[in-house]
């Protein structure tokens, strides 16, 4: 079952399209290209082949799995930096353990999130719990990393622990669908994630047959990524299935379609659906930094090479590289 679910008949659902509304036409569809992430976690590279400024606020987006482990191949990351964003953590299917030398950590699990603000710098670890390495199972989330503006960059570190339960959740005008507003304004549903600028960022279910149509601030930039499932996005209905992101153009609604037919392992279409207002600042990324110049950079690893972006914890989570001890 993916992440928090509910009936949503019983549900607040989000207004249908007005007379006056404009729909978002698609400007482009990309296929993530498979890859592995940290010590070995299978990752699908969402926004790989997507020019910078389409995904502006956004940086980066991994959807994790979905992947059925055996015992012992559950892995995570080694204990690494990052500077000037946040890094945004869902889990729809099994845990994650998170802890950073700022005190932030916790469990991620259920339809929870982990918002880590690294801003100014920050270490940390990503891994998955001793049992769930032990046991294996079904793995499945993804993680989204947000820009942070230049008066931003320096903030100081920050942890949002979302739960599941904490999500905001709407049904769709015809209660076809179920939406979780993890952050932003849908409709005038707010989700509890804080942002240091605004952005929207929605997990949505589509049953198979159903249509999805989302108010979106015409100020936003809009994206619908594909985490199962098949179905058409966009006034064109161009079609759209697991793995394919979709950047839409000007307007102030959006529209995602689930076919009528579904796979068995995903019955309905999960979709994210994310967008906000462009920072339009220059980006100059290295691994896990990413600033505004290429000096900045400098200082960012120069930072980190003298310990200035934190020291590893007493007692601090250890990486599980997957294999037998
Ligand atoms: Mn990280």
């Amino acid at each position: 079952m993916p992440a928090v679910t509910a009936d949503p008949t019983t549900l607040t659902r989000v207004p249908a399209a007005g007379l006056g509304d404009v729909e978002r036409p698609v400007r482009s569809i990309t296929t993530a290209p498979s890859g592995l992430q940290g010590e070995g976690f299978p990752v699908r590279m969402a926004f790989a082949g997507v020019d910078a400024r389409d995904l502006d606020p956004f940086i980066m987006m991994d959807q994790m799995g979905e992947v059925e482990y055996a015992p012992y191949e559950p892995k995570g990351t080694s204990r690494h930096p990052h500077r000037g964003f946040e890094t945004v953590t869902y889990l729809l299917d099994g845990t994650f353990l998170h802890q950073d030398s700022h005190g932030g950590g916790g469990v991620i699990a259920n339809g929870g999130t982990q918002w880590m603000t690294a801003g100014a710098g920050i270490l940390h670890i990503e891994t998955p719990p001793e049992e769930l390495v032990m046991s294996g199972g079904l793995f499945h989330g993804f993680q989204l990393w947000v820009n942070l503006p230049r008066v931003k960059k320096f903030a100081p570190p920050a942890y949002q622990n979302l739960e599941g339960t904490d999500v905001t959740l709407l049904a769709s005008a015809d209660a076809g669908s179920l939406i979780r507003v993890i952050a932003g304004d849908v409709g005038g549903a707010k989700g509890p994630g804080s942002t240091h600028t605004p952005i929207n960022l929605v997990h949505a279910t589509v049953t198979a047959g159903a249509q999805l149509s989302l108010p979106w601030r015409p100020d936003f930039n809009a994206l619908v990524y594909v985490l199962a499932g098949s179905g058409t996005v966009g006034v064109e209905q161009r079609p759209l299935r697991t793995g394919q992101l979709a950047v839409l153009g000007a307007g102030d609604r959006l529209t995602v379609a689930a076919d009528a037919q579904q796979e068995s392992r995903s019955p309905a279409l999960e979709v994210l659906v994310l967008g906000g207002r462009p920072i339009r600042e220059p980006i100059a990324q290295y691994g896990p930094f990413v600033m505004n110049t290429r000096d900045e950079l400098r200082q960012a690893v120069e930072d980190y090479q003298a310990g200035r972006l934190g020291v590893i914890p007493d007692g601090a989570l250890m990486p599980h590289t997957g294999r037998r001890s």
